[in-house]
């Protein structure tokens, strides 16, 4: 117990995930006490949702754990058989469906036993919330309740949910706390699904086992947003990698050419990086550059693209940009990157900090080349060259 992560939180985060816990166990122990005996249909109804979620679970458990992939959140596909639990079972039998995220846990062998237990308890408190909703003793069938059931499951979770990460994380970013737009879509079809499960369930409780391959499929979709990243971001810098980067910059020149607008682009290679990476090894050499790219985007606009083109190189699209002006955010960048200084490992594990980087910026504007991305890089990056030729630590407009 005392090496569980949960002792290392805020003592906020401790206290709220405690109290998430024991309003969990007690709905728990409460519906164990004034449950009253299933009857024979419920058994059914409870057998047939059981073993379709535990076929579920298994079966992508088993193929994500055979492709050493990682999980991102397991949620969506419990959504399904506990909406459908909630608008069928009593709630004696409900509280067992809930060991579908146990059996999940258990499969998954999740490395941090509190946040998950965190995640189960307030899954427990969404779906009895839900049931209060619908109905406790015979939830009502209309199509309000069942509309209210989904909504109530899916909010109350993610805003009890949200809370901890909140207390956990305060810095943390939007995505993280509320997860991305895909993730509630998913949301709202698992509990869809759910609905339409339950529906047919009435008419026959194996028809329980025709959510299975769409839950399968939900599960896999779950994974979208974790693949999109991977596939579109640099890992070391969360930069746009450069495919990315080179998609979003034809479409913003195409547009800018439509509106007659100019825009320029900046190609930056910092100096002497070999000799970080020399001195202070790769791993340091990586956090110089998550750092530069922090800097890099402090220093533009939002609607500026900012991409990793390669090793140490950078782009960045400023459209709307007069030359002048580009001429100004590339010198801010230049000078920003002397003031850089950055906290790191050496090969020698001993933290060092490390200033006086310097970086070489070309810049190349529409105005001059046009708006073709190749013509715009080749010009930049001649401007670049000539920069480093002119001593480094310079910006070169072409
Ligand atoms: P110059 O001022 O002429 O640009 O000198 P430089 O040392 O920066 O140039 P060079 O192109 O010779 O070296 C670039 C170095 O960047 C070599 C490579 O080890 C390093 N590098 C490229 N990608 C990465 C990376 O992802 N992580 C780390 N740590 N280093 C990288
Ligand atoms: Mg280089
Ligand atoms: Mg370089």
């Amino acid at each position: 117990m005392r090496d569980w992560l949960l002792w290392r939180m805020r003592p906020a985060a401790i206290g709220y995930v405690l109290l998430v816990q024991a309003l969990a166990l007690a709905l728990v122990v409460l519906v164990f006490v004034t449950g009253r005996q299933p009857g024979a249909d419920d058994l059914m109804n409870f057998a047939a949702l059981a073993s379709t979620a535990g076929a579920t679970i298994v079966i992508t458990s088993v193929s994500i754990n055979i492709r050493r992939q990682i999980r991102r959140d397991p949620w969506t596909l419990h959504i399904v058989y506990l909406a459908a639990g909630i608008l069928l079972l009593p709630p004696n039998l409900l509280v067992l469906l809930l060991l579908g995220p146990t059996l999940h846990g258990v499969l998954h062998d999740r490395p941090e036993a509190h946040r998950w237990l965190f995640t189960t308890a307030a899954t427990t408190v969404a779906t009895f919330a839900a049931r209060l909703v619908a109905g406790w003793d015979e939830p009502v069938w209309t199509g309000s309740s069942f509309f209210a059931v989904g909504v109530v499951l899916l909010v109350v979770r993610a805003v009890v949910v949200a809370g901890g990460l909140q207390l956990r994380e305060p810095g943390a970013a939007r995505t993280t706390v509320l997860g991305e737009p895909i993730d509630v879509l998913l949301g709202i079809v698992g509990a869809s699904l759910g609905g339409l499960m339950a529906v047919a369930m009435v008419a026959a409780p194996l028809a329980a086992l025709l959510a299975g391959p769409p839950m399968i499929l939900l599960d896999l979709a779950s994974q979208l947003p974790q693949w999109r990243r991977s596939a579109q971001h640099d890992g070391k810098t969360g930069l746009a990698n450069s495919t990315h980067w080179e998609r979003l910059a034809r479409v913003e020149l195409m547009r800018a050419r439509q509106r007659q607008q100019p825009a320029a682009l900046l190609l930056l290679d910092l100096d002497r990086f070999k000799r970080v990476n020399d001195e202070l090894g790769h791993l340091a050499g990586d956090t110089v550059l998550a750092e530069f790219a922090r800097m890099l985007q402090k220093n533009v606009r939002r609607d500026d693209l900012v991409g990793r083109f390669g090793g140490e190189e950078f782009v960045v699209l400023l459209p709307g940009t007069q030359d002048e002006t580009a001429y100004r955010v590339a010198d801010r960048i230049r000078a920003s990157t002397t003031t850089l200084s950055v906290r790191a490992r050496d090969i020698h594990g001993e933290n060092r900090e490390l200033t006086g980087l310097t970086v070489s910026i070309g810049v190349a504007t529409t105005g001059r080349f046009d708006y073709e991305l190749t013509d715009l890089l080749v010009a930049a990056d001649a401007a670049m060259l000539a920069a480093k030729a002119a001593g480094r630590n310079a910006v070169t407009v072409a």
